[in-house]
């Protein structure tokens, strides 16, 4: 992680109270789709996340029953085997990684091992230019202390008084 990236995950971190109040907050703005998404754009157009993958790293993005069947078959091995190897049920019953970083991670070069194969959360991680930001806030809010770009986000939105 580069130090920009390691400053913004640092202040996300100090400013963790104020930054959950401000997201609360959020759930009342107007065109908070809009905002969020040109802050998206705008970030992810300078972020190359092979300097960070700080998501891939302490996260575990949640696996479909899609994602398995596609990404099994690729590592030719039956579904079952691979949930036995890589996932288990977490508490909402969803598939989750059983280890972090993941187990497709390049740890020399951040890159993933089954890129093209990887599964949806993972294609959408950080789920800022989605619709409905209002329904995904606590999620979002989590994830300035995951990702140095919604880290970055949130002091962009302390900026214009949020
Ligand atoms: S599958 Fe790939 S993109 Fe997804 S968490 Fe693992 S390394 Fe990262
Ligand atoms: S999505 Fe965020 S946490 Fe993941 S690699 Fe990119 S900048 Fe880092």
């Amino acid at each position: 992680m580069n130090e920009e990236q390691k400053k913004f995950l640092e202040l996300a971190k100090k400013n963790k109270k104020v930054n959950k109040k401000m997201f609360t907050r959020l759930a009342r703005k107007k065109n908070l789709d809009t905002h969020f998404h040109s802050m998206h754009e705008e970030l992810f157009e300078k972020i190359d996340c092979l300097t960070c993958a700080n998501c891939c790293r302490t996260t575990s993005p949640i696996w479909r029953d899609v994602d398995i069947d596609r990404i099994s078959k690729h590592l030719n091995l039956r579904p079952s085997e691979f949930t036995t190897k890589y996932l288990h049920m977490d508490e909402d019953n969803d598939w989750v990684l059983n280890q972090s970083p993941c187990a497709f991670l390049n740890l020399d070069d951040n890159k993933c091992s089954i890129y093209e194969y990887r599964p949806k959360a993972c294609r959408e991680y950080p789920h800022t230019d989605r619709k409905n930001m209002t329904q995904i806030l606590d999620l979002t809010f989590r994830n300035t202390l995951v990702c140095p770009a919604v880290a970055e986000m949130a002091e962009k939105l302390k900026a214009l008084g949020e």
